[in-house]
């Protein structure tokens, strides 16, 4: 009977224990936010710390232009409580809103509400994807973010916020380190020339190719991938080396998400350096000084404005 009864208790005890276990990971399940690009997953990182779990299709590296999605990706998103991507056809082919649409999950679409640099492309008229080049456009990104995470979390709004309050002071102090550091620099030497335009929006803001319009000097067009205006072209390779030889660019940089044969090659045919590589599209691997958004900015500027200063290369500083 003695023994009975402590068997009775020991099963009443593991199934409220069950119940319990059960509840709790009820309670603490955490959204799980699916995002396209690595940039817009440290967007959202910044805004919902560890309250949510943030992943990220892209790996550091990868060319979202070009990306084809995997089994397993699709298997990813079928986890998501909600989806994330840059927009504006930076994801090639629209494939993170056909992710989103065949497992039937939300998609957020960050550049919402920023006015897109228009480029003409073979008398079309092309969005530029790269929006996040401007820190400025950059709180547009959180401001979408922070909207769509507060409506699917509304217990943790007001965490939220406040994360996004302070990573909005922290674009706006980078906005400002950007342009002092840029300042370093001659207006007539700041010509950015890369593989791909991903830097329209950097050049436009911080001023550089001024005789271009503010847009950057690329052999591959707005994409790397095979849509309208994308691609290298011999024109486009041709003007490149030309803007190099006329405007005295001092050096060209490669990108760490773009094969850097061809930028290799066009510093070779211009008699010029290679700068150093830069984020673009992607931004680095987890541990490098470029893992996150800021840290990318930073690494970047700090390349150019190295590579660009008068003088540095010859040891005659200005
Ligand atoms: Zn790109």
């Amino acid at each position: 009977m003695k023994a009975f009864l402590l068997v009775g208790i020991s099963v009443l005890m593991g199934m409220s224990l069950t119940l319990v276990a059960a509840e709790d990971s009820v309670a603490t399940r955490k959204p799980v936010l699916v995002c396209s690009t690595t940039q817009i997953a440290d967007f959202t990182r910044e805004i919902v710390g560890d309250q949510c779990v943030v992943k990220s299709i892209l790996a550091p590296g990868a060319d979202p232009h070009t990306y084809m999605p995997t089994p397993q990706d699709a298997k990813i998103v079928l986890g998501a409580d909600l989806c994330l991507q840059n927009g504006l056809h930076l994801e090639g082919k629209n494939w993170m809103g056909t992710l989103a649409r065949d497992a039937n999950k939300p998609l957020v679409t960050c550049t919402k509400g920023i006015k897109p640099i228009e480029l003409e492309a073979e008398g079309e008229k092309i969005a530029d994807p790269h929006a996040w080049f401007s820190a400025r456009n950059v709180a547009v990104y959180v401001n979408n973010i922070l909207r769509a995470v507060s409506r699917l979390d509304p217990s943790e709004q007001g965490r939220y916020a406040a994360r996004a309050k302070l990573y909005l002071q922290q674009l706006r102090v980078l906005d400002v380190w950007v342009r002092e550091q840029v300042n370093r620099i001659s207006p007539q030497r700041r010509i950015l020339v890369t593989s791909h335009d991903a830097f329209n929006y950097f050049c436009q803001e911080y001023k550089f190719n001024s005789q271009y319009n503010y847009l950057s000097l690329a052999p591959v067009g707005w994409s790397t991938g095979s849509e309208v205006g994308a691609g290298m072209t011999p024109r486009r390779r041709k003007k490149v080396i030309d803007s190099i030889r006329n405007y005295g660019a001092p050096a060209v940089f490669v990108e760490t998400s773009v094969n850097p044969k061809l930028i290799r090659e066009i510093a070779k045919e211009a008699g010029i350096d290679v700068g150093g590589k830069l984020y673009s599209d992607s931004m680095g691997e987890s541990g490098t000084a470029g893992e996150t958004y800021i840290g990318m900015m930073r690494e970047n500027v700090l390349t150019i404005v190295t590579a660009l200063k008068i003088g540095v290369k010859e040891g005659k500083q200005e």
